[in-house]
């Protein structure tokens, strides 16, 4: 290895124990701080993070990144030097490119948004948030113009949370989307409703942890390399591919909420623990992007976890561990319970079928925003007419509506799409997984996961960041993102759940 590349990896090496540092605390934050210690916690999250960002920026990084690049002398590109090196040169000239005094204003703005937020959806006055958003939507349009685009500032925000990708073909893929899946869910809407009371019964905390625990022991994810406690909102982190940590929260008298959020985050966690060893402590031992992110726990949430062949195996495992809930019920009936199709106000709350709708619509708002062709003042009213074309219901309150979320008062714009992104990519992923295991439903309905996990390990977990999104997806199914195989699935396995023709 060339001095240079070893002095770029000592420090880059340093600059991801910062971040990992901050992860902890702010895994602990989540999780077990008491609440007095959220002032000193906020001081010490700012300090670790504004090192980390200041060493990486530095002139130093750069000059070691050119140095390491001339001792490159034309080694394989997806070699880990070479993807190092391109990798880390395409985060530092990015994040040259800021302004401190922005990113100041931001995160200034951003800590006076989510109180702004948090009360506004409380007291549901949109009023309160408007002009704290306003000022979220400007500073996201300088941070735009300080990176730079092609076509439309959309682009450079989307870009931080799913590099390669561009505004343009998230917005003809979601109008394919459209066009089918509105169609379907009136179709579905105007069948009768499916029973999901069997969900609602009571199921002790302590054997629902029991259970999700053995289940994803067998998808793969290992406890010796991780853990799961409960927090508020579930979430996945990781501080190296050795700890790789999950959260969810438990509702005793909803069977799915803790189970299939369960599931979802074991999915980025097979993820993060499927990073190949040799990348730790380096900036690609992260997931590719957030939506190939999302396509792991979708994949494992609801093509895996929502399947009959999946229920099939465990639906007797789950009868003996709630007898008092389960006794009377059938491998059907919980089922289509499970998989119950119903629009609904609340993104978080969404079945499998409608979520890339609330999707659709959050990020047709945010782009006109950011290209300025929607006003904020406009914002609760353009929603419901919205919600009404896409789900054919409207909220009555904005808190039920545009203030639902979380995500613009952390003055991230951009980050919705890759929800809807993910949905996208699992179904994608799992074509081409069925052409190279046609038995996968058989090892399902049997409980062997090893070799769809192999597949995952082999194709994508393993290579971290090296390779962008769309690129991986390219060489693994040889096409581009499309809402066709999505569109598939989706027509045959809900035609089948409620017999529609
Ligand atoms: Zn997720």
């Amino acid at each position: 290895m060339s001095t240079a590349l070893a002095d770029l990896k000592a420090r880059l090496g340093r600059i991801e124990d910062l971040k990992a540092a901050s992860n902890v605390l702010s895994w602990d934050q989540e999780t077990y701080m008491p609440p007095g210690g959220a002032e000193a916690r906020a001081h010490q999250l700012s300090t670790l993070q504004t090192m980390a960002h200041e060493e990486f920026v530095a002139d130093e990084t750069g000059t070691l990144l050119d140095r390491a690049e001339a001792d490159l002398n034309g080694a394989d590109p997806l070699g880990d030097d070479a993807s190092l090196i391109r990798v880390t040169r395409r985060d530092y000239e990015r994040d040259r490119k800021l302004p401190s005094s922005l990113v100041a204003e931001l995160s200034k703005t951003v800590s006076e948004a989510k109180e702004a937020w948090k009360a506004a959806r409380a007291n549901d006055d949109f009023g309160r948030f408007a002009p704290l958003l306003r000022r979220i939507v400007n500073l996201n349009l300088q941070k735009a113009e300080a990176l730079g685009y092609e076509s439309e500032p959309y682009d450079a925000l989307l870009d931080e949370y799913e590099p390669g990708m561009k505004t343009a073909t998230v917005a003809d893929t979601f109008e394919r989307l459209r066009e089918d899946l509105v169609p379907i869910v009136d179709a579905i809407a105007a069948s009768p409703s499916l029973d999901n009371e069997v969900l609602h019964r009571t199921f002790p905390v302590d054997k629902q942890k029991q259970f999700a625990h053995a289940v994803i022991r067998d998808l793969g994810y290992d406890f010796d390399r991780g853990r799961e406690d409960v927090s508020a909102h579930p979430f996945t982190t990781s501080f190296s591919t050795g700890d790789v940590r999950l959260t969810t929260r438990y509702n005793e008298s909803y069977f799915p909420a803790a189970f299939f959020s369960t599931l979802h985050e074991a999915g980025h966690g097979l993820y993060e623990q499927g990073i190949d060893d040799a990348l730790d402590r380096t900036p690609l031992a992260e997931g590719t992007s957030l939506g190939m992110h999302e396509s792991q726990s979708r994949l494992y949430e609801n093509l895996v976890g929502r399947s009959r062949a999946f229920w099939s195996h465990y639906f007797p495992s789950l009868k003996e561990a709630f007898p008092d809930a389960l006794g009377d019920t059938n491998l059907d009936t919980f089922y289509r319970a499970i998989n119950r199709v119903e629009p609904s106000l609340i993104r978080v709350e969404a079945d499998e079928v409608t979520y890339n709708l609330h999707i659709m619509l959050r990020f047709e708002l945010e782009r006109g925003l950011i290209n300025q062709d929607i006003d904020v003042d406009t914002l609760p009213e353009l929603w419901r007419e919205k919600m009404e074309d896409y789900l054919g219901i409207v909220p009555d309150t904005d808190a039920d509506g545009v203030l639902q979320d979380v995500h613009w008062s952390l003055g991230a714009i951009g980050y919705f799409p890759t929800y809807a992104l993910g949905n996208l990519m699992s179904v994608q992923l799992m074509e081409q997984i069925r052409e190279d295991h046609p038995g996968l439903d058989d090892d399902l309905a049997a409980g062997r996961f090893g070799p769809l996990l192999d597949w995952l390990r082999a194709h994508v977990h393993q290579h971290g960041r090296k390779i962008t999104a769309p690129d991986l997806l390219q060489r693994i199914t040889g096409d581009e993102l499309s809402a066709e195989p999505w569109l598939a699935y989706v027509r045959s396995k809900f035609g089948s759940v409620y017999d529609l023709r």
